[in-house]
C-alpha cells in the first residue's frame, strides 16, 4: 500500500501552516518527518488522519482519496499514535485503551478470543501486559506512550503513523520501541510515518525522511541524503559532523 500525500496546504485561520507538502511512503518503508519546532510536523500528521482537513492537496491510499472515506474504513487503514493524549481517552484501563483498536472493525463490534489474543500480544510486545488492569490515567507518560502504540499495534493497520513515538521513553524503551516499529514494517509490510526530534534515531531507523521547515519540505529522500550538515545547518542553524566512526553514522553536535 502506498500513502500518498499531494500538494498538501493547511492553515489555522489566516496563518498559513503548510504549504505544498508533497510525498510519499510505501509498505514495508519508513519515512521519518523531522524539522525544527513549529515547522508543520504534528499538523502534517494531523492533516493526513483526517482531524484536520487540509485547504488544498489530497491524502490517497492507493489511489483512494481519504476525503471521502468513512471514518471506520480510515480507522482500519490508518493507525494514529498521538503525542500527548491521555486526556483523549475516557477508558478506564489499559487493556480497554489497547482493546479500543480492535473496535474499528464492523458496527455492533463485540470483542472475541482473537480480539483478546491480539490485544495481549501488542501489550506483551510493548511491555505493558503487566500494567493491563491499571487505570491508564494513572500511568506513567512513558507507559502510556507505550500502551499507545500496543493500541495502534492492535488495529493491525496498514499505516501507522507515530508523533514523537519516543519521546517520553527512557533510552533502552527507546530502542525496543523503534525496533518493534522496523519489525511491523520489515516482516508485516506496514507502512511508518514518524515523528522524530532525535537526529540519531531518524538516522538509525528511517529508510527515507522529509525535512520540514516553515511548513515546507526543505529536502527529501533517503535519509543519509537528507540528514547531511549542510541541510542541518540551513534548517535548524546548528552546525555538525556526521560520524561514521561507529559503524554506523551519528549526528555529532560541533
Ligand atoms: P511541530 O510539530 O513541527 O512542532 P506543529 O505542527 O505543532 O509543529 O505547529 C506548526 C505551527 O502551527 C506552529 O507555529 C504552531 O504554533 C501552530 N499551531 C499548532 N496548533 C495550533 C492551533 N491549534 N491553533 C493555532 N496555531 C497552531
Amino acid at each position: 500500500m502506498r500513502l500518498t500525500v499531494e500538494g498538501v496546504a493547511f492553515s489555522y485561520g489566516s496563518s498559513p501552516i503548510l504549504d505544498g507538502v508533497t510525498f510519499s511512503a510505501d509498505s514495508g518503508e519508513i519515512l521519518g518527518i523531522i524539522g525544527p519546532n513549529g515547522s508543520g510536523k504534528t499538523t502534517l500528521l494531523k492533516c493526513i488522519n483526517r482531524i484536520l482537513s487540509p485547504v488544498q492537496g489530497e491524502i490517497l491510499l492507493d489511489s483512494e482519496s481519504l476525503r471521502g472515506m468513512r471514518p471506520r474504513d480510515r480507522a482500519r487503514l490508518l493507525g494514529y499514535v498521538p503525542q500527548n493524549a491521555v486526556s483523549e481517552f475516557s477508558a478506564p484501563t489499559v487493556y480497554e485503551v489497547v482493546m479500543m483498536g480492535r473496535a474499528p472493525r464492523e458496527a455492533g463490534w463485540r470483542s472475541g478470543a482473537e480480539d483478546e489474543r491480539i490485544a495481549w500480544e501488542a501489550m506483551a510486545d510493548m511491555g505493558v501486559d503487566s500494567l493491563a488492569s491499571r487505570p491508564f490515567n494513572r500511568i506513567s507518560s512513558g507507559q502510556s506512550q507505550r500502551v499507545l502504540i500496543a493500541r495502534a499495534m492492535a488495529q493491525e493497520a496498514s499505516v501507522l503513523l507515530l508523533d514523537e513515538p519516543t519521546s517520553n521513553l527512557d533510552v533502552r524503551y527507546q530502542i525496543e520501541v523503534m525496533d518493534i516499529v522496523r519489525r511491523l514494517s520489515r516482516e508485516k509490510g506496514v507502512g511508518v510515518c514518524a515523528v522524530l526530534h532525535d537526529m540519531d534515531t531518524a538516522m538509525r531507523y528511517c529508510d527515507k525522511l522529509i525535512m520540514l521547515e516553515g511548513g515546507r519540505i526543505a529536502a527529501a529522500g533517503d535519509t543519509a541524503d537528507v540528514l547531511t550538515p549542510e541541510n542541518i545547518l540551513e534548517t535548524y542553524g546548528v552546525g555538525v559532523a556526521i560520524d561514521n566512526s561507529y559503524g554506523r553514522p551519528h549526528v555529532i553536535i560541533l
